[in-house]
């Protein structure tokens, strides 16, 4: 096999793999399932490249490179879908995943963000309605106790979403403070 062809087995051997490792990533529910499922699914994306690279390898290198285009384009779509779809979902307002298939009810933090909750809270967008509550759910006695992303794994073993980003700062919840000790 010549360096050229080696190039291009890696290429359809390789970008299948990473692809394969961000879908694990992206809808394990923990980290040993990640393992598992990105070895399940590298093990199947190679037998896909290693296909694809086989039957396109006396086609002209621009078949190839389109077939090695559209292979990367079905992964990243297929990743970015997933993990939009996979459950269970980050709630906005605690930043756990805790929001099951068919029940907007965060289980952790018990709140929903929906437009009918938003409209019934009489609040006019969505992220108006996170704040809010955001105030609410991370109030506590002492400002030194607050941290967006503590624990990591709640009591009831949900992840926090290391992605997620809470709306209200340090200095919002030290003005509620400032509120309720001057209302004492
Ligand atoms: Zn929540």
């Amino acid at each position: 096999m010549n360096k050229k062809e080696q190039i291009w087995l890696g290429l359809f051997c390789v970008l299948p793999v990473i692809g394969a490792k961000a879908l694990a990533d992206s809808i394990a529910p923990n980290d040993n399932m990640k393992l598992l499922y990105a070895a399940m699914f590298g093990g199947f994306a190679t037998l896909i490249g290693y296909g694809i690279y086989y039957t396109t390898k006396n086609r002209s290198n621009s078949i190839r490179a389109i077939s090695l285009a559209l292979v990367i384009g079905a992964l990243t779509t297929t990743v970015v879908v997933a993990s939009n779809n996979s459950y269970p979902q980050t709630c906005h307002v605690c930043g756990y995943k805790a929001i099951e298939k068919g029940d907007p009810t965060c289980g952790y933090c018990y709140e929903e963000v929906s437009e009918e909750r938003m409209k019934e809270k009489g609040y006019n967008s969505l992220s108006e309605l996170v704040y809010a509550r955001q105030l609410y759910v991370f109030y506590q006695d002492s400002l030194e106790q607050v941290d967006f992303y503590k624990p990591e794994v709640s009591e009831e073993g949900f992840q926090k979403n290391k992605d997620w980003k809470p709306l209200i700062t340090r200095e919002d919840l030290r003005d509620v403070h400032e509120e309720l000790k001057a209302e004492k």
